[in-house]
């Protein structure tokens, strides 16, 4: 053990050095540590300083080719935002591969030949989904509640729910939100119960909006009263204030077909009289990342022409995935959208398929010990936190720990990511695709093989 060479030999070694402002000085040190973790574990045949150096090269030739990569999303977490949340859809990618590999009419007028709008033609589509005379499309919904809080508020005061100042995962905090767009935040109601009195109350001439916001993420339940948007929108409307919701999940169609709890809708919002509703693209709406305000005409014309709308704005291939998503629902063709085809099959669908699984495993391993398993799956992704979605999947008991197999299995390429339930590691087959499988058996049954303890 003695012999290990230092650390300090490697990171300063000139071949190393190179990949320190390629992935970072932290990264190349983790990689040489975990090389010398391998030598003193006895694992190496040699741990001379030559074998070392060429295997920490090896590992970072590795980690530099490893961009992004598909991971196998065993959790049964439909929407999990780690993993990029909605899957997109088969038409989705063709029209992102069909306009990215060339020029498009992105922001040409191919009837007059003239400078166009990129927002125009994705939402037309947007109107006919949700019954809104306007739509515009952003980086993301926490972009859009920006934009419209910088429009219409900055400067002056929103009136917010007390039940309603959401945090989203990731650091979307609604008052650090609304102080970020220079608007002040009114809280109104308590926590548990908010009446439309205490709107009116909080009402004076420099009220820019009242705002609601759907508690994606979390419910308030017992003895509770929140204002409906219908009656929050007609009191808007009296004092000339603007509506303004955060509807943050997008759904587009009735969910509770596919076993969810009820959602409301981006149509249902509109057509309760509300100004202005901003959706995510990537919840239950199941396209790319976007953020959707839709609403009255003369409003959505004032944010184009906020100028920070400019720094907020969507690419070609954010629309064109967009553009296919939504022609799905305007088709009636839902089940394109993977997201609605994964919540459309049956637990015993998916138990089948956990049995072929176990077969193939066992084909590769015959003393793997995996079986099939009924599950429950989730959406995710800051959507419907009480939705329990009957599901099915394999359940693997190592020879080690579960903790070591959910280890290997991060490392197999494709990495399977499952979950670690009572000393047991179960991958959730709601999340993964028939096409999956092969590769899913592969390295399940790499990461099988324990390593030989020395
Ligand atoms: C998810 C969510 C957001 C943030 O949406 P992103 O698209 O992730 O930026 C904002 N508000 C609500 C209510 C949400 O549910």
């Amino acid at each position: 053990m003695r012999d290990i060479p230092a650390v300090h030999r490697f990171t300063t070694d000139p071949a190393i050095a190179t990949y320190a402002p390629l992935i970072g000085r932290d990264a190349v040190r983790a990689h040489v540590h975990a090389v010398l973790e391998e030598a003193r574990s006895g694992a190496l045949t040699s741990a001379s300083f030559e074998a070392l150096r060429a295997g920490v090269l090896a590992r970072l030739a590795a980690a530099q080719a490893e961009g992004l990569i598909g991971v196998i999303n065993g959790t049964g977490v439909l929407l999990h935002t780690n993993f990029g949340r909605a899957p997109l859809s088969h038409a989705a990618l063709e029209s992102v591969r069909a306009l990215g590999a060339g020029y498009t009419n992105l922001e040409f007028d191919l009837a007059t030949g003239e400078r166009g709008s990129r927002y125009d033609r994705v939402s037309s589509l947007l109107c006919e989904l949700s019954g809104a005379q306007g739509a515009l499309v952003v980086n993301n919904c926490a972009a859009a509640v920006l934009l419209v809080l910088d429009t219409f508020a900055r400067g002056r005061e929103v009136v917010v729910s007390r039940g309603e100042l959401i945090e989203i995962g990731g650091g979307f905090r609604l008052p650090d939100v609304l102080a970020k767009s220079g608007a002040t935040l009114v809280e109104v109601g308590t926590t548990n119960k908010t009446y439309l009195r205490d709107y009116r109350d909080a009402w004076n001439s420099n009220t820019a909006l009242f705002m609601r916001t759907h508690p994606s993420n979390y419910r308030v339940t017992g003895f509770t009263a929140a204002v409906s948007a219908a009656s929050l929108a007609t009191l808007a409307r009296e004092l000339e204030v603007i509506s303004f919701e955060d509807l943050g999940t997008g759904a587009l169609v009735d969910v509770t077909p596919y076993g969810l709890p009820s959602e409301p809708t981006l149509a249902q919002e509109i057509a309760a009289g509300l100004d202005l509703v901003t959706v995510s693209g990537d919840k239950l709406l199941g396209g790319p990342q976007c953020g959707i305000i839709a609403g009255r005409a003369e409003l959505i014309a004032t944010l184009k022409r906020n100028p920070l709308l400019r720094a907020l704005r969507v690419d070609k291939m954010t629309l064109a995935a967009l553009g296919a998503t939504l022609a799905a629902y305007a088709g009636g063709r839902v089940n394109d959208v993977p997201l609605f085809a994964m919540l459309g099959s049956t637990q015993d669908d998916l138990l089948d398929r956990a049995r072929r699984l176990c077969e193939m495993v066992t084909a590769r391993r015959p003393d793997a010990r995996v079986t099939p398993v009924r599950t429950l799956a989730a959406t995710g992704g800051g959507t419907l936190p009480d939705a329990e979605i009957l599901s099915a999947g394999v359940a693997v008991h190592p020879v080690d720990s579960p903790d070591a197999l959910a280890a290997r299995l991060r490392k197999a390429r494709p990495p399977v990511i499952g979950r670690v339930e009572s000393g047991r590691l179960v991958i959730d087959l709601r999340t993964v695709r028939e096409s999956e499988l092969d590769a899913l058996a592969s390295s399940l049954g790499d990461a099988l093989e324990t390593p030989a303890t020395p």
